[in-house]
């Protein structure tokens, strides 16, 4: 059977209050400078940048201004998140997972989150139990094999013991991902476009803002219906 993996930020919770607002106000930390959100959603989209510290850095230098040391700006960065973590909400609930579970699906996560931040999430929701791999970025290690590179995504296949799969993101890195996994990997991976947060076109085998619609359709897919 397929493995069905979702990413996390934008598919599984919304953080258009959380690490959105997290980076606008690290940029603004350390150049002075106040970006909209909306500025910050199109910069980060557009370029497929996954991972919100890079964002800010990328953005720091687009404002041009010499980016500090990594690990400054992540400390920065994670100051501001634990203040803002408590606002995130979920888009699917428990009773989704909990729904596709019980059909019989084999359930994954790959997120660019850290495991810091993952872990919050998932114990304040209590969504571990759902899940039979989950991959996030302190798993990767190497930085340059991050997603949108495809080696999380094979670890969590790997984990999972599948050979075919299905992943769900919500953003272009996401999309990437699912490409290169297909060409690096050689294993059938199919792509949907969950868009319930943004409406940006993408191309996809399926895409959808609707939780039923995104339900069914998986269940389509994995055999579980006709
Ligand atoms: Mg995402």
């Amino acid at each position: 059977m397929k493995a069905v993996i979702f990413d996390v930020d934008g598919v599984i919770v919304d953080v258009r209050n959380s690490y959105h607002h997290a980076i606008k106000e690290t940029v603004k930390h350390f150049t002075g400078k106040n970006l909209s959100l909306e500025f910050i959603r199109e910069f980060k989209f557009s370029r497929g940048i996954n991972n919100d510290w890079d964002v800010s850095v990328e953005l720091i230098k687009h404002l041009n201004f010499e980016p500090p040391p990594y690990d400054d700006l992540v400390e920065v960065f994670e100051n501001y998140y634990d203040q803002l973590k408590d606002k995130e909400e979920l888009i699917l609930d428990k009773d989704f997972f909990k729904d596709l579970k019980e059909s019989g699906l084999i359930l994954g996560v790959v997120t660019g989150r850290p495991k810091r931040d993952l872990k919050y999430l998932f114990d304040r929701f209590q969504l571990w139990e759902f899940f039979d791999a989950i991959i996030d970025d302190d798993d990767v290690g190497d930085i340059n094999l991050r997603k949108p590179h495809p080696f999380p995504l094979h670890l969590c296949m790997e984990s999972l013991g599948a050979k075919e799969g299905i992943y769900i993101g919500d953003n272009n890195a996401d999309y990437e991902m699912v490409k290169f996994y297909k060409k690096i990997y050689g294993k059938p991976m199919e792509f949907i476009h969950f868009k319930k947060v943004f409406q940006e076109n993408l191309p996809a085998d399926f895409s959808t803002d609707s939780e039923e619609d995104l339900k069914e359709y998986l269940k389509v897919l994995t055999g579980l219906k006709k």
